[in-house]
């Protein structure tokens, strides 16, 4: 209840919101954290407390919020044409400069873009545009996909049908198994038999050659990659992985669907990364997130002029796929002013700088106790938790350590991500260095406080 007697937002939230992913035991007795206010990288809750948000929103709030430029470019866009549809005879400016923007920036003849809503609808939406592209090329057989264990590829049907990860999966779903098949996570750690990087990355191709063997070519549309597996854990593949895997694809006519949600514009340095970090130029990219900086839900397929060009043969063909808001003009203002601001600001230089001091001062926190392994790439990085770093043993459910772990960051002013066991940081591209080292003492200063309650309550820690 608020002072004046009416309920709070916390009780409103409360009785009337199904959360995201909403696990109804804790939601019912805890609520939610509500959020009032954001300035850079800092969150005010509904009681005046100051947190950093290491989470970045969710892997997005990449140029930190309350930015006046921004808010004015978007009031300027809602004042001049607030909406305007883009299904194929109407066309408006933003949306028009955008795709060409990105056209410019994404790797090879990427040179087509595809507005959506979010992610999930960028992924499916490229899940659709490989079989009418194989179909449009005289291969109709082409139905099949290919994605690996453990990835996030958005909450539809078919994104979560084409993402596996363990906790995501409720029976009563229903997700679509027929012709969506997954191969291993290339995750270092899980190797068989503890094989070292390059054996494990001959082991992933020769697995991956089987699949398409077992499946046949000829029936494979494409194949489905995060360059860096974001939800699943930061996940960084061995290094000529993904090369790899795309040379595979290349040979037998698939088509490499480089999942960039998370790791487009600027969360590891690059405007992509596929290209600039793992040397695959994709045939298709998806994007959403970072693209407005969060300011506006806005997500993109960009595919290349050759897939276009086979869509488009033989003229009267209709594409009967996309949204009332894809191009919305206002989302693709706040993406053309977040792509502006970061070039003025020299974003992907500063990613770089700050992501070097956010990868050592983490990987330093292994030395914890609780810390089995310290993942990932400048300004994104997982820690996994696990209860004897000796086996690799992780920590019972009940135990709950990646929200014990993120709980005890928050009363110190931080937020981190609990996912299942790990704790997964994707803070704002703009923070400073003092920032980043900030974070990994506070996040160290709560390790080391779970560590000390697990042993106090008789929790073994190894
Ligand atoms: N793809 C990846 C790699 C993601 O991480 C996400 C969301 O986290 C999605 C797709 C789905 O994006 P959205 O939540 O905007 O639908």
């Amino acid at each position: 209840m608020s002072a004046d007697g009416t309920p709070s937002d916390w009780a409103l939230d409360r009785a009337h919101v199904l959360h995201p992913w909403t696990n109804f035991g804790p939601f019912e007795a805890e609520g939610s954290l509500v959020i009032e206010r954001g300035e850079g990288c800092w969150l005010w809750d509904a009681e005046g407390r100051r947190y950093f948000d290491a989470v970045g929103g969710m892997w997005c709030t990449n140029l930190g919020l309350g930015r006046a430029d921004l808010a004015d470019a978007i009031a300027d866009q809602v004042r001049t044409l607030a909406f305007s549809n883009s299904f194929v005879d109407m066309a408006n400016p933003p949306s028009a400069r955008l795709a060409a923007k990105l056209a410019a920036l994404a790797p090879g003849d990427l040179n087509r873009v595809h507005f959506t809503t979010c992610g999930s609808t960028a992924v499916d939406t490229a899940w659709r545009m490989a079989r009418y592209y194989h179909a449009a090329r005289g291969e109709p057989g082409r139905t099949h996909v290919i994605a690996r264990e453990n990835s996030y590829h958005g909450s539809t049907y078919i994104g979560q049908s084409i993402g596996k990860r363990d906790g995501d999966r409720v029976p009563e779903f229903l997700y679509r198994t027929e012709g969506i098949h997954h191969v291993t996570c290339p995750h270092l750690r899980t190797a068989p038999d503890g094989m070292a990087e390059a054996a494990f990355t001959d082991w992933l191709v020769a697995e991956f050659e089987a699949k398409i063997e077992e499946v046949g070519a000829e029936r494979i549309a494409a194949f489905f990659a995060e360059p860096i597996q974001a939800s699943g854990g930061v996940i960084v593949p061995p290094k000529d992985y993904l090369r790899r895997m795309a040379e595979v694809c290349r040979r037998n006519g698939i088509l490499f669907v480089a999942d960039e949600v998370v790791t487009a514009f600027g969360r590891i340095g690059h405007w992509f990364a596929s290209e600039a970090e793992f040397g695959v130029v994709p045939d298709i990219i998806t994007c959403a997130k970072g693209l407005t900086s969060g300011y506006l839900p806005l997500g993109a397929v960009i595919f290349s002029d050759r897939i276009w060009q086979a869509m488009a043969e033989g003229g009267a063909r209709w594409f009967t796929s996309g949204f009332t808001y894809s191009g919305h003009p206002v989302a693709c203002r706040a993406a053309l002013e977040v792509i502006g601001i970061m070039e003025r600001e020299e974003i992907l230089a500063h990613v770089e700088e700050v992501g070097a001091v956010f990868e050592e001062a983490c990987f330093g926190l292994a030395e914890m106790p609780t810390v089995g392994e310290v993942r990932g790439r400048r300004l994104m990085i997982c820690i996994d938790n696990v209860a004897d770093k000796a086996t690799g043993r992780t920590f019972p459910d009940e135990v709950n350590i990646g929200k014990r772990v993120s709980d005890a960051c928050e009363a110190d002013g931080l937020l981190v991500r609990p996912i299942g066991h790990m704790n997964v940081m994707s803070p704002p591209l703009v923070m400073t260095s003092d920032d980043a080292l900030r974070v990994a003492d506070t996040l160290g200063r709560a390790l080391r406080r779970v560590a000390d309650e697990l042993v106090r309550d008789g929790v073994r820690v190894a």
